[in-house]
Order: structure tokens, then C-alpha cells, then sequence
């Protein structure tokens, strides 16, 4: 249940959105569909979410955007809740060090991706949470409907059907992995799943909220545990290492955070124990990451001193 109140935060977060406001450059927005690219520069909204529910936030936090590779994090979840450490036997947990929709590093390390952020690993995992559920795109936006009280979260039909109309190379990368093995489902089947789970529209507010279950140590808003407490450990750990595409390294360096990055402009971070933010903005860098974004979550760290270190 979602309860907005004057945080602790708020001094803090208004004056990073006035720092945001004042700095020039925001970047562009991803360009490779349209739904994307039309998306205003300028816009910038934050949340910071404390581990009762209460969430407060900045700017445009209100407003639903494309979270894209941001769902990655909560798919991992549920198919790690499902399937345990087997899940580790067909993708890996290492950083990867090549653009996130790779497939030369794939052919290398026969079938087997890198780490479930990449664009491989993240098909392996809808795959196999598909395998479990029959509907993994609809077991991932029930849960994010339950984890941010927001019944009203739903899928974009047209930026899923934008993503599977330029979706060539994310077949490829399935296509590949099946031919390892590594894919159980028919692959139009999985690239639907896949693009569908991108296309879910949210705000700061709502993804702030639903990654909550994270800061507390694998334990829902209504109280269950999803994940144990290592496998909180896991991802948390996974996000800080491979949750920023190829630029995870500097990411951990500026804001010292688990976090993940989505090309709509979208990053979510978890200080353990204590509280989620979400921030977002469409501007991106070259490797894909929201400028104003990173820029206000290494504003935040540093004025706060809340860091994983
Ligand atoms: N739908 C995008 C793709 O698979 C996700 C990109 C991203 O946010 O990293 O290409």
C-alpha cells in the first residue's frame, strides 16, 4: 500500500532535482523504436521508497515510462524463488564486458550468457520462469502490480510490438542459445514473453516500490518472503556488478549501489536495509545508461553517505 508522506528524503531529493534541473546535457533518448526516441530529453523524476511503503519523490515521478531492461531484476527473481542454484547451470554471474545484446561472446562461451542483465541471459531466464509459470511476461507485471499497489500497471502493446518489429538481433540470440540447448520454449513463443515484459509501463513511485522486496533482504510488501536472504544477497550483488551494462564498473565507482538500468531512461538502486530509489530520465549515454540519472543517484550517495560501502 503505497503511503506518500514528507520523507527524511525530501530536502535531498529537492535539491538534486534543482542540480539537475540547472546542469545542460541530458543525452538522447534510445532511438531504435519510436516510442522511445519521441520521449522528452528534459524530462526527470526520482522516488526513494522506505522499507514500510512510505514513498516520496521529485519531479516527474508519477509518470509511467518504458522500463525495459529494468524488469530484468524482477524476472531473475521470481525464476530464482521458482528454480534455486539450477538456474546458474544455464547462465552465468560474471560482468561481461561487450554491449548488452552481444552475440559474439555467446558463440565463445557455448550458449551459456555472460549474466541475466545481458540481453542472452535475460531471454534464459524468461525462458525458464516461462517453463515454470505458463505466462512469465504475466506473472512479472502481477507481481510488480502487487509489489507497487499499482493495479492499474500494464503492458505497452505498441512498444512490444515496436520491439519485436526491430526484434532481429534479440532472435538471433535465441536462436543461438537453442541451438546450445539453452532455450526450452518455442522461440516466437519466448521473444513475445520477452518483449512483452519490456514493453511494462511504471513510474519512479511504482519501481521504487516493487524493488522494496530487495532492501528487505527478499521479503514482499504483504510480509512473505520471496527470495532467502542469500538469494537477495545474489542479485543485489549481480546488480552492482552487471546492472548497468558495460559501464557497471563506473556505476559502482559514482554511486555505490546495486542498481539497474533500462533504455527508456529508467535506473532503480537499493541501499540494503534501509531504502529503494528509482529514477528516471530518457537522455542515455553512449553505453546506454540515463544521464541526469546516474548523475542524481551519485548526488544522492554522496550527500546522504547511504552506500553499499
Ligand atoms: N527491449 C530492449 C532489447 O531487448 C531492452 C533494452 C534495454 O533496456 O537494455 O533490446
Amino acid at each position: 500500500m503505497m503511503t506518500i508522506m514528507s520523507s527524511q528524503f525530501r530536502p535531498v531529493l529537492e535539491r538534486i532535482a534543482d542540480e539537475i534541473e540547472r546542469t545542460p546535457g541530458r543525452g538522447a533518448p534510445a532511438d531504435y523504436i519510436p516510442a522511445l526516441a519521441a520521449c522528452d530529453p528534459r524530462s526527470f523524476g526520482m522516488a526513494v521508497a522506505e522499507l514500510d511503503g512510505t514513498v516520496y519523490g521529485v519531479g516527474d515521478w508519477r509518470e509511467p515510462f518504458s522500463t525495459q531492461s529494468i524488469t530484468k531484476v524482477f524476472t531473475l527473481a521470481l525464476d530464482l524463488a521458482r528454480e534455486g542454484d539450477e538456474l546458474w547451470e544455464h547462465v552465468g554471474r560474471e560482468p561481461s564486458g561487450n554491449p548488452f545484446n552481444s552475440l559474439v561472446q555467446l558463440e565463445y562461451e557455448n550458449g551459456i550468457p555472460r549474466n541475466p542483465f545481458i540481453n542472452a541471459g535475460a531471454l534464459v531466464v524468461t525462458d525458464r520462469l516461462h517453463s515454470r509459470t505458463g505466462d512469465a511476461a504475466g506473472a512479472l507485471l502481477t507481481f510488480l502490480r502487487e509489489e507497487s499497489g499499482n493495479p492499474a500497471l500494464d503492458f505497452d502493446e505498441e512498444v512490444a510490438a515496436s520491439e519485436a518489429a526491430h526484434g532481429d538481433r534479440n532472435a538471433a540470440l535465441a536462436h543461438f542459445m537453442a541451438a546450445y540447448g539453452n532455450i526450452d520454449n518455442d522461440i516466437p513463443v519466448l521473444l513475445d514473453q520477452y518483449f512483452r515484459q519490456c514493453s511494462i509501463r511504471a513510474s519512479c513511485a511504482d519501481l521504487a516500490l516493487a524493488t522494496t522486496f530487495l532492501a528487505r533482504h527478499g521479503i514482499r510488501a504483504d510480509d512473505t518472503r520471496l527470495l532467502t536472504l542469500s538469494q537477495a544477497k545474489q542479485i543485489n550483488a549481480i546488480m552492482l556488478t552487471c546492472g548497468t551494462y558495460d559501464a557497471a564498473g563506473d556505476f559502482a565507482y559514482r554511486v555505490g549501489l546495486p542498481g539497474k538500468s533500462g533504455v527508456g531512461g529508467g535506473i532503480i538502486a537499493v541501499v540494503p536495509g534501509r531504502c529503494t530509489l528509482c529514477v528516471w530520465s530518457p537522455g542515455l549515454d553512449e553505453r546506454g545508461n540515463s544521464v541526469a540519472g546516474v548523475a542524481a543517484l551519485d548526488r544522492f550517495t554522496t550527500l546522504t553517505g547511504l552506500s553499499v560501502f
